[in-house]
């Protein structure tokens, strides 16, 4: 255990980017009774934020300039590279020494440059991939995959212990980046194959709540998976882990899956629903693409029962 641990009353936490994610941490951590300011690109969230008494900074330079360590939750790797490696970005301002928790789900060859360009400047950065969603950020109990220097990790152990149930260091940088995109991998083919086993049951008739009941009682169908019945049962894709993120995920898994020649075909499959989905429906939840298998199957099934001659142009 390092001597060095951060103290609650001691540092000054800078938090970058109030979206699903970023909003329920800062939360957390505000009212876990950290020193914390924020700050986000456009100014929807800010006045919520001032209320609740979390300050909102006027700009990136502004929140670095006066934190010791600086979390992000950013969209992808356009935001994330432009909110540090801009002219006014984290890196241009950061303090030697400032602590960096990197929370987005970037590219792994992102992440490494962060960490390259962290170290050249003086700071410390960890990527600090977050598993879990929003439900799971509300109620603390996300899972942290982190890559980077070991002494640093546990020095931030008093933040994870604010919103996380537990975290891990999988190596050196952009190895919790790489962990995610692993985890990630599954829970968007987990979901393309729970849209088909909801298909096939819908196909069957077999009464919808009461399958998803039953099935929601076996061992196959992971936590995070069973969490999404409620959405399915309701059909209120309201966003929890918008599609158009899993999308980004999954494209980054199949973009870092080539860079290492690992074969993934269900990925591929997922990746063809994810993107007939994403412009429609990219800011529903994940779980969107349930009721688009059972549609897009049936329409398929119905024209393959056509018969050729009645088809347009036949
Ligand atoms: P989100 O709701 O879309 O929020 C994205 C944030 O990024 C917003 O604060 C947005 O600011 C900011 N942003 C986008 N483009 C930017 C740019 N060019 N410059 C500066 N800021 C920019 O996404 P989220 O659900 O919070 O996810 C955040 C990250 O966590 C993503 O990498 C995601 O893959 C990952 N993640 C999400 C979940 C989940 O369940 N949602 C779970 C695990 C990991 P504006 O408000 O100005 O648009």
């Amino acid at each position: 255990m390092p001597t060095d641990v951060l103290k609650k009353d001691k540092v000054k936490l800078g938090f970058i980017g109030l979206g699903i994610m970023g909003s329920r941490l800062t939360r957390r951590l505000h009212a876990d009774g950290w020193n914390i300011r924020a700050w986000n690109r456009s100014s929807g969230p800010a006045r919520e934020f001032r209320q609740a008494g979390v300050p909102i900074a006027a700009s990136v330079v502004d929140l670095v300039a006066d934190s010791d360590v600086i979390l992000s939750s950013l969209a992808n790797d356009a935001a994330v590279d432009s909110v540090y490696r801009d002219s006014a970005g984290v890196f241009s301002s950061a303090k030697p020494g400032t602590i960096i928790l990197e929370m987005s789900t970037i590219s792994p060859q992102l992440s490494h440059l962060l960490h390259t360009e962290a170290s050249s400047v003086g700071v410390r950065l960890l990527d600090l991939a977050v598993s879990g969603s929003a439900p799971a950020v509300e109620a603390g109990t996300v899972t942290l995959l982190a890559g980077g220097d070991q002494n640093t990790f546990e020095q931030c152990r008093p933040i994870y212990e604010s919103i996380a149930k537990q975290w891990f260091r999988m190596g050196g940088g952009a190895s919790g980046v790489q962990m995610k995109l692993v985890v990630n991998l599954l829970l968007g083919v987990g979901m393309q194959a729970v849209a088909e086993a909801v298909s096939l049951g819908e196909h069957l008739q077999l009464d919808k709540a009461v399958l998803l009941d039953v099935l929601s009682k076996t061992a196959v169908i992971p936590p995070a998976l069973v969490g999404k019945f409620k959405k399915i049962e309701s059909d209120d894709y309201s966003p929890q882990f918008p599609l158009r993120l899993m999308s980004k995920d999954m494209d980054l898994i199949l973009e870092t899956a080539r860079g290492v020649g690992a074969d993934l075909p269900a990925a591929c499959v997922t990746k063809s629903i994810l993107d007939a989905n994403v412009e429609a429906n990219g800011d529903l939840d994940l779980s969107a693409i349930t009721p688009f298998v059972f549609h897009h199957t049936s329409q398929q099934s119905n024209l393959r029962q056509t018969p050729d001659s009645d088809r347009v142009g036949a």
